[in-house]
């Protein structure tokens, strides 16, 4: 079998669920009280995709400003990432254009880009699903919408990255 190793960041402004989506693919449970991370957290993970093994290393940075100093030791070496946003704050959708404009400076080799529409389960949505699939497929991203709440879309994320990171190369 063949092995890959994914180099996974999980970006975006602070409190859209970026923790929550994490942790509720690895260890398949939603915490309401998710402590905000300090610059970022490291998870292990190992899919297989066909006759392809990927193992990720997936790195959940904190969105803050004051910690953007840090972020380029995050993105190095990596292939994929998850731009998230929350469909219910225009200003978190209209922040991934920054962090898009951040990859594009790190990052020299190929990477996978998806962005996430996170908390699908609230009411109050003020990103389309239209604008928002149009503006991913401007930048070279897929599109997914989820829920980490209601797990919801989840699942589909990470078999779709894993799917795509392994064949990058
Ligand atoms: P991060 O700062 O991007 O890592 O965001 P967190 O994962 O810490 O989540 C921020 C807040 O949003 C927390 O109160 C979560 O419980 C909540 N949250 C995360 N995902 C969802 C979701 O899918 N639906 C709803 N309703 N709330 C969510
Ligand atoms: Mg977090």
């Amino acid at each position: 079998m063949k092995v890959i190793v994914g180099k996974l960041v999980v970006v975006g402004h602070p409190g859209v669920g970026k923790t929550s989506t994490v942790i509720r693919y690895i260890e398949r449970t939603f915490n309401t009280e998710v402590s905000s991370t300090i610059g970022a957290s490291y998870f292990n993970c190992k899919m297989e995709i066909e006759d392809i093994i990927v193992k990720f290393q997936i790195w959940d940075t904190a969105g803050q400003e004051r910690f953007k100093a840090m972020v380029p030791m995050f993105y190095r070496n990596a292939n994929a990432a998850l731009l998230v946003f929350d469909i219910t704050k225009r200003e978190s959708f209209d922040s991934i254009k920054v962090w898009v404009n951040e990859l594009k400076k790190n990052i020299r080799e190929k990477i996978v880009m998806f962005v996430v529409g996170n908390k699908i389960d609230l009411p109050d949505r003020q990103v389309s699903k239209d604008e928002a699939l149009q503006y991913s497929h401007s930048i070279g991203a897929t599109y997914y919408e989820c829920s980490a709440k209601e797990d919801q879309g989840i699942q589909q994320i990470f078999v779709g990255l894993a799917r795509a990171v392994s064949q990058l190369s």
